[in-house]
């Protein structure tokens, strides 16, 4: 493992521990988040720094303004949500890919990885900082007003700021690869400054489907006792709510998996267009 990649590890260690503490990850979560850093080191120094860059986004976005989150959610404080599974649905396809890398590295992995963080990280800033939004998110499909947390509702300010978190992705992507080249004296690929604008596209357009198949597929709960929307059949109170629509299977994880392929999906190729200009 390269040095800065190690120091990384030790950051992304560090900010899971404090997350866990928090009550942002449970024990399960933050040993993923840790885990998947790991994996994704192995894969190289940009891959390693745009998981971190994830990891510590996601802690950072969620700790932020987590009072206000947690009434509007009915989510009970100290109540950790950023479990392995919820990281699996946002990054599981980033770990296909870092599998992938390594049996051969091509360029294609290399977009099809930045693409997968841009819309983890879309979806991410989407989630958190629409929550905060004063006025109440719509829900995608039909724009009628819906309840924070819904799935497949969306708000002015996470509209924004998935726009932003997916140009981040790609502009951390940009530099990294921009320093890798120039510390290994290597040729410099001019096709890679399209990344910033690609990953927008990508994690902008991931995101959007993740919202739209949330709202019209996504399996819906109904808390009676808190009176809220659940993503689960169990509530975060622990209680059972019951099932009012979308179908069954098709659970968060899945929809963010989606999310994630076509996020990946539209950063290769405008990354394959741009090559060829
Ligand atoms: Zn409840």
């Amino acid at each position: 493992m390269h040095c800065s990649t190690l120091a990384l590890l030790l950051v992304v260690i560090l900010a899971a521990f404090l997350a866990y503490r928090r009550g942002i990850y449970t024990a399960d979560g933050a040993a993923a988040g840790v885990a998947v850093y790991a994996a994704a080191s192995l894969a190289g120094t940009v891959w390693a720094v745009l998981t971190a860059l994830y990891v510590v986004a996601s802690i950072l976005l969620s700790g932020y303004g987590a009072e206000v989150k947690a009434s509007r959610l009915g989510r009970l404080q100290g109540r950790a949500y950023h479990t392995w599974r919820h990281l699996a649905g946002r990054l599981g396809w980033g770990m296909v890919l870092v599998i992938l890398v390594q049996l051969q590295h091509t360029d294609v992995l290399d977009y099809a990885f930045v693409g997968v963080i841009a819309t983890a990280l879309a979806d991410v800033a989407a989630t958190e900082l629409g929550t905060l939004s004063a006025q109440p998110p719509r829900r995608l499909s039909d724009g009628v007003a819906t309840s924070y947390g819904a799935p497949g509702a969306v708000s002015q300010i996470g509209l924004v700021a998935a726009a932003a978190g997916s140009w981040l992705a790609g502009l951390a992507a940009l530099v990294g690869y921009f320093i890798v080249a120039l510390r290994a004296r290597a040729l410099w690929n001019d096709a890679l400054l399209w990344l910033p604008m690609a990953a927008l596209a990508g994690g902008f357009i991931g995101t959007l489907s993740d919202s739209l198949l949330g709202a019209v597929a996504q399996s819906r709960y109904y808390c009676e006792h808190c009176r809220m929307i659940s993503r689960s059949a169990t509530h975060w109170c622990g209680l059972n709510a019951s099932h009012t629509g979308g179908l069954r299977w098709v659970t968060g994880e899945l929809v963010g998996l989606v999310g994630s392929l076509v996020g990946g999906s539209v950063t290769v190729l405008i990354m394959l267009l741009a090559s060829n200009i």
